[in-house]
């Protein structure tokens, strides 16, 4: 038997086409199987059963294209680690990650992760760009209405030790139980990551087609190190770890050169934070096709910088959006990432322009763009509806989708046709 519903609010807007007043669309089985204004669909299917959300808005779902769920609960392992004040740089906020995850038994992760998942959802959220360092974790995806790819991170400067950790990442690609999410694999960055694993990690990607996200060029600090092999990666971190015998020669590449020494710059991989890049490094990135997320919050967090938008924009760099994790950040809502990047990025990034790198952009680089990031026949009935304290004209959806405010005006998250809220409708 198939399951029709009919969804109507006074604002639809679907996200890659104009909005509409009194407008609707028809889920079937989960899908849009029709989209219009009311009086268009309930001519068309006059019996079907119809939801009408009155003065709300529907809009699509959000993807958060970068962030580490795990680290969901950092906050609360801060303080109880006695860690709560604030780290001066990029370098000391690495080494406060390490001291808190020290205190920590690995099935706190786990709890950890599922939070972030509720979080998530509730902040209307449809697909994330997930990394994942503490692999068995990943259970708690299982029956979670989040889609896209769980990137297994890996780091190390030890051969020995990357070794165990290849043979590992091999024997987890086969397993299917993390939910609707595909496996992918994240070197975590250059400074952190051997030469040679980096590169066998990156063959692998190409070779067996698998989704790659790296951070790169988030600070100076590793700048310095990627071309130098000193300043405070070098001086702070790596004596910390056990690596001060590990120290990578100098390099005298930028950190987009290094990537690309080491087969690091290839269609679709995913770069995340690009802050530091240069234009020679932009022009590199988007001529072999990479995208960027860009992670604003964070990077003012961390003091890190500011990432050059008009230049990426100008350059044609794919762009999307992600919250890093909450070790970093305040919030896991792209609703609260977008207006913060409106007002720091000085209006550079426009409306249009953040709300596609939300939606359509993450779907994209994600690979789900024939199932999120707007709302059309044919993708999922997965949407959000909004239900601000003013009725919001056709004239200002666009200052209001970019404007603080709109992760408590969320009413209700739908995926393929469900309710996820509880308490409403
Ligand atoms: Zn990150």
């Amino acid at each position: 038997m198939t399951l029709a519903t009919i969804y109507t609010a006074r604002l639809l807007y679907p996200g890659d086409a104009p909005p509409v007043e009194g407008g609707a669309l028809l889920d079937l089985d989960g899908r849009i199987t029709a989209l219009g204004s009311l009086a268009e669909l309930k001519k068309a299917y006059p019996t079907t059963k119809i939801v009408d959300f009155g003065e709300a808005l529907m809009v699509p779902l959000l993807v958060n294209s970068h962030t580490h769920l795990e680290l969901s609960d950092y906050r609360q392992w801060a303080e109880k680690a006695g860690e709560s004040a604030v780290p001066d740089d990029f370098v000391d906020w690495i080494l406060q990650l390490i001291r808190v995850k020290k205190t920590l038994h690995k099935n706190q992760y786990t709890h950890s992760l599922a939070n972030g998942i509720s979080q998530s959802v509730a902040a209307g959220t449809g697909a994330v760009g997930d990394i994942i360092s503490q692999y068995p974790s990943r259970k708690a995806y299982q029956g979670s209405p989040l889609s896209g790819t769980l990137f297994l991170e890996s780091l190390g400067q030890d051969p020995t030790v990357v070794c165990q950790r290849m043979n590992e990442l091999n024997m987890l690609l086969t397993d299917t139980h993390t939910g609707p999410l595909q496996l992918g694999l994240s070197p975590h960055a250059p400074y952190s990551i051997s030469a040679a694993y980096m590169t066998d990690i990156y063959q692998k990607c190409k070779k067996e087609d698998l989704r790659c996200m790296t951070h790169i060029a988030e600070s100076p600090a590793e700048v310095e190190f990627i071309e130098a092999s000193r300043g405070p990666l070098a001086d702070k971190l790596y004596p910390k770890v056990g690596w001060e015998y590990l120290l990578p020669a100098a390099s005298g590449c930028n950190p987009a050169g290094y990537l690309q020494g080491n087969g690091g710059l290839f269609s679709g991989h995913i770069l995340v934070h690009g802050v530091q890049l240069t234009i020679p490094e932009i022009e590199l990135i988007a001529a072999n096709d990479c995208s960027l997320v860009l992670c604003p919050r964070s990077n003012e967090r961390l003091q890190v910088g500011k990432a050059p938008v008009s230049e990426l924009l100008k350059h044609g760099v794919k762009l999307a959006i992600g919250t890093d994790s909450l070790a970093s950040n305040d919030s896991l809502s792209i609703w609260d990432e977008i207006a913060f990047a409106h007002h720091w990025f000085d209006g550079q990034l426009d409306a249009p322009t953040l709300f596609r790198m939300a939606t359509l952009g993450g779907a994209e680089i994600l690979g789900l763009q024939q199932q999120l990031g707007s709302l059309a026949v044919g993708k999922l009935s997965s949407f959000q509806v909004l239900r601000p304290d003013m009725p919001v004209t056709v004239a200002a959806i666009n200052e209001y989708l970019i404007a603080p405010g709109r992760t408590a005006e969320i009413d209700q998250v739908y995926m393929q046709g469900r309710a996820l809220l509880s308490g409403v409708h």
